[in-house]
């Protein structure tokens, strides 16, 4: 790894801060791990949100991995944060779907996502 390269990877203090405030309010089941890096282009996306599995990380049981583009500004980031974790939420019932579901139930989770983050300081 690169010397710099750690700052540019690791969100920001107040993201994490944040995530961390949401997931008191609307607990996910499994840990939700968050990453700045920059995106393929080919993927096409700013943001992504996986479930990684016990298979794929073998001693740590499965948790979400959010993944948000580094070249995202403020508040388009933290807009992308509630985008993945309401994916997050609303994935619980029926496990993780296509990523493209915006199912109505990811809406009402991103309705109370919204609510909450606008309330904070
Ligand atoms: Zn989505």
């Amino acid at each position: 790894m690169k010397k710099h390269n750690h700052d540019r990877t690791r969100a920001s203090r107040r993201m994490v801060a944040t995530l961390r405030v949401l997931q008191r309010e609307l607990p996910a089941l499994r840990t939700v791990k968050l990453r700045r890096r920059r995106l393929p282009d080919v993927e096409d996306a700013w943001a992504t949100c996986e479930l990684v599995t016990e298979e794929e990380e073998e001693d740590e049981p499965a948790y979400f991995l959010i993944s948000l583009d580094s070249r995202l500004p403020e508040p388009a980031a933290s807009w992308a944060l509630l985008h993945e974790l309401a994916h997050v939420l609303s994935w619980q019932t029926g496990g993780p779907r296509d990523e493209t579901d915006h199912s109505p139930e990811w809406g009402l989770a991103m309705a109370r996502l919204y609510a909450l983050w606008e309330l904070l300081p």
